[in-house]
């Protein structure tokens, strides 16, 4: 996520902060001196969002750590003004591994919240029958908002925790599609009424109920895009007619294929050698050129990428282009050498192509 630093790596997952958290700490400081508070209250006014934060990066940790079990790895987690996200590198498809993964977070405040009550009832100043006695204390606060975090997130709001559970149970009985649009449907409608209560009460609401909106969307179209790769393998939608460059060709070479035809990204061969060595992509030629590496060979240029076979399913392609950040994979099979290629472009379009062809339409599944 941009506008986000890294402040800890904990059991190997990255924990990041965005700048509007910072925003926040200074607007609940500010706030509190602005209502004639102290500067120690305004600092424990922070002191107390930042706790509240630990038990949500606590949360995100027991969904990372449950994901961990099944071998989906967690890219990182974000903590914003509006609470913790947790990126997985995807979503399990069995439903039991994805409730479990949900439920893992409010589970661990539950835990915490015991843990607070634990830790009253070791303080003769409260009284459980006298609310007033509570007010002030910080313990007891944080009990409040761990119960908060816990109900709140089951509410079945996709893509929030309660959500995600209620897509899997759909998805025990629904194709996965239509699961997931379901409940990004009944996400939207709760996103609206958190939308109405945060105009005439919470502000808060308001950002969650964008947050929750926005999201749900994202995340059905990105759902309903993978549902397209589906079952389809490589040779049906790679690239058959394209040039390749040696790796020892000048660079001038290469300038010259990309402004002749419509190609971007060339696959590198060595000599008469089958396997590609890597592959070109037009930014790294831009690179080269813009720093005034003219005299290098395309093969010093190039970077290496994974080669995909005919029959790999294009999905996993594409998930392994994502991951590495290339943007195109040259096909290779046995004792032909390079038959085609995979470009990102090239699977936007197959995408287009399928969508508009109606393969998505409920019923023409063929993953539940
Ligand atoms: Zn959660």
């Amino acid at each position: 996520m941009r506008w986000s630093w890294k402040i800890a790596t904990v059991s190997g997952i990255p924990v990041r902060i965005h700048a509007t958290f910072l925003l926040l700490l200074v607007w609940i400081f500010g706030s509190h001196l602005a209502g004639g508070q102290s500067v120690t209250q305004a600092l424990e006014g922070v002191g107390l969002i930042l706790s509240i934060f630990g038990c949500v990066v606590l949360h995100e940790f027991g969904h990372a750590l449950t994901a961990k079990r099944f071998g989906v790895v967690t890219r990182d987690i974000t903590l914003l003004p509006i609470g913790g996200v947790a990126r997985l590198e995807r979503i399990p498809e069995k439903p039991g591994q994805e409730i479990a993964i949900a439920l893992a977070g409010p589970a661990v405040n539950l835990v915490i919240a015991s843990a607070l009550i634990a830790v009253l009832s070791f303080q003769p100043q409260v009284d459980w029958n006298n609310p007033a006695s509570l007010e002030q204390n910080v313990p007891a606060r944080l009990l409040l908002i761990n119960l908060v975090l816990a109900i709140f997130n089951l509410v079945p709001a996709f893509p929030m925790d309660g959500g995600r559970v209620l897509r899997a149970l759909l998805a025990t009985r629904l194709p996965y599609v239509r699961a997931t649009q379901i409940a990004a449907n009944v996400g939207q409608g709760i996103a609206l009424v958190f939308g109405l209560l945060g105009l005439f009460g919470n502000p808060m609401l308001l950002f969650i109920a964008l947050f929750v909106f926005i999201g749900a969307g994202q995340e059905a179209a990105a759902v309903q895009m993978r549902s397209v790769f589906d079952g389809i393998p490589v040779s049906r939608a790679m690239v058959r007619d394209f040039r390749t460059l040696d790796s020892r060709d000048p660079l001038s070479r290469a300038v010259e294929l990309l402004l002749a035809g419509n190609q971007q990204d060339f696959p590198i061969v060595s000599g008469s050698a089958e396997e590609p060595v890597g592959v070109l992509a037009r930014s790294d030629l831009l690179t080269a050129l813009a720093s005034g590496r003219i005299d290098v060979t395309v093969g010093e240029a190039g970077r290496n990428c994974d080669v995909a076979h005919p029959s790999d399913m294009l999905e996993d392609v594409f998930r392994r282009m994502q991951q590495s950040g290339c943007p195109a994979v040259p096909v290779v099979e046995s004792g032909r050498g390079i038959v085609g290629m995979v470009t990102l472009e090239n699977v936007g379009e197959f995408a287009m192509v399928q969508s508009a062809l109606g393969k998505n339409r409920p019923g023409h599944q063929n993953k539940a």
